[in-house]
């Protein structure tokens, strides 16, 4: 009876424990992934993150199919579509990696029970994070709040597993040309990328998707970025950050390759220490949303549901969105991120404290132009960043401490290289007003959020 493994937010053949199992068990494999767009509280993507999907499932089918195992494609709610599979085939295993968000959960967790009440073997894994996060608890055996204990209680556990290597021959069912084996969609079928218009080109130059780049990509970073990371990571105007978050959000790449390869290249180096301290904060994201799985949509500090958002008019929120709020240096983030669907850390502070503060916009309509906007938008790593700056999430900035666009400018831009690289017109002596006053802004900005701290 073959092993079904449910490729989702892992489109990987290296270090898949899945993959690994249904190998181990020894019977055909079926390889298929879901598009699923329609089981309850499952959030839709968006289109720069369609735009990888399509590009990262093209990589790995062919990744599949060099080691003899067609990738299959099925669109619809995941649970019917399993069971359907499941049936279709024979199957007699179902394997898949773990999701910790809390609608797929919930799919997850009545797929399980329902498959193995019928008698077939379902076993998940710990694949996209380094530490589960049920098994990371305070002294008093509550979640961590706060990022430092929670990493220092991460460093003193057991270590990370060691990465499993790829298979290098698979057995498929059906044949090594998956023609015997169940019929699936045709991937530009699904319409993942944009055609009318195709906004993509900046993307493309930018990125590479799939798991050999990745490993590209991680392989160049240990070589020549990580030894000044620690000191250069915050400057807008280098390229100094490993630049792998979208191949961490796809799964092209397993943190567990990450944390190994840093450590066996670097370790005990200030680049390795700090750079795993930030794959730190994708765990800590993860940990928070797993425990509360209203991230996107819900203030974690609920006294931050006292805040009064002023009524927003459409054409300020239009302004930040395109780049166009006369402020430079956020001007050229939000660029960036059209253009490339991409944006630096420091930049992705300081636009979203521009937001949230100086134009007094919920923080929800940034996290979601960001969700549709970014190439790497996470399920958790957006709504918590956004709540960090706003203030309202776990371990967040304080409130009170606005970003001042003009002095962070002047700090990670120096020579004024990344804005003008976005801001070309500033060049021209044809700089624009800013739709805000900062300071004006600001303070009424600290005076709505004395209401937050009466409700407190
Ligand atoms: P590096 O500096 O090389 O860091 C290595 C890896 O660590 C990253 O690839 C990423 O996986 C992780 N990481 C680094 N910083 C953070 C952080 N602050 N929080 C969580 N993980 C981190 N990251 C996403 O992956 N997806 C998002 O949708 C996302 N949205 C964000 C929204 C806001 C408002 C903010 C402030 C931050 C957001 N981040 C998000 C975190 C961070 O900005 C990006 O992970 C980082 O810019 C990616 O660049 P890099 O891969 O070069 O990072």
């Amino acid at each position: 009876t073959p092993s079904i493994v449910w490729f989702r937010d892992d489109l990987r053949v290296g270090d898949h424990p899945a993959l690994h199992a249904a190998v181990e068990r020894g019977d055909p494999i079926v390889a298929v992934y879901v598009l699923d767009e329609d089981s309850n509280g499952v959030r839709p993507l968006g289109g720069a993150a369609k735009w990888w999907l399509h590009h990262s499932l093209a990589s790995l089918a062919g990744d599949l199919r060099d080691r003899g195992v067609r990738l299959v494609l099925r669109r619809g709610p995941a649970r019917r579509v399993i069971r359907s599979l499941v049936d279709e085939v024979g199957a007699g295993a179902v394997f898949w990696n773990r999701r910790y968000g809390g609608a797929e959960r919930e799919v997850d967790a009545e797929l399980k029970s329902g498959l193995s009440d019928d008698g077939l073997e379902v076993r998940s894994f710990g694949a996209s994070l380094l530490f589960e996060p049920w098994t990371i608890r305070t002294g008093s055996d509550t979640p961590f709040s706060v990022f430092t204990p929670f990493w220092k209680a991460c460093l003193a556990a057991d270590e990370p597993r060691h990465p499993l290597p790829a298979p290098s021959e698979l057995d498929g069912f059906g044949g090594a040309d998956g023609r015997g084996g169940p019929a699936g969609d045709d991937l530009d079928d699904w319409e993942l990328l944009p055609t009318h218009p195709d906004w993509a080109g900046g993307l493309r130059e930018t990125w590479e998707p799939g798991e050999p780049a990745a490993h590209r990509r991680l392989r160049a970073f240990l070589a020549d970025d990580l030894a000044d990371y620690a000191t250069g990571r915050d400057r807008l105007d280098r390229e100094q950050t490993s630049r792998l978050s979208p191949h961490l959000r796809w799964g092209e790449i397993s943190p567990h390759q990450v944390w190994h390869s840093t450590r066996e290249r670097a370790a005990g180096t200030e680049g390795a220490r700090k750079f795993l301290a930030e794959v730190g904060w994708r765990e800590f994201a993860w940990h928070v949303l797993f425990h509360f799985p209203e991230l996107a949509t819900k203030n974690w500090r609920s006294e931050f549901d006292a805040f009064p958002w002023p009524r927003l008019h459409p054409s300020t929120l239009t302004a930040w969105e395109r780049g166009r709020t006369g402020v430079p240096v956020v001007d050229a983030a939000m660029r960036e991120l059209w253009h490339t669907g991409g944006m630096h850390n420091r930049a992705r502070m300081i636009t979203a404290s521009f937001l949230t503060k100086n134009l007094l916009i919920d923080w929800r309509r940034g996290e979601q132009w960001f969700w549709d906007t970014l190439v790497d938008a996470d399920h958790a790593s957006n709504p918590f960043g956004w709540q960090w700056v706003a203030g309202s999430g776990a371990d967040a900035a304080p409130y009170f401490r606005v970003f001042n666009p003009e002095l962070q400018r002047e700090k990670f831009d120096p020579d004024g290289r990344y804005v003008g690289r976005w801001v070309p017109e500033l060049d021209d002596g044809d700089s624009p007003e800013p739709i805000v006053d900062l300071r004006e802004t600001r303070a009424a900005a600290l005076a709505a959020y004395e209401h937050v701290k009466a409700a407190k």
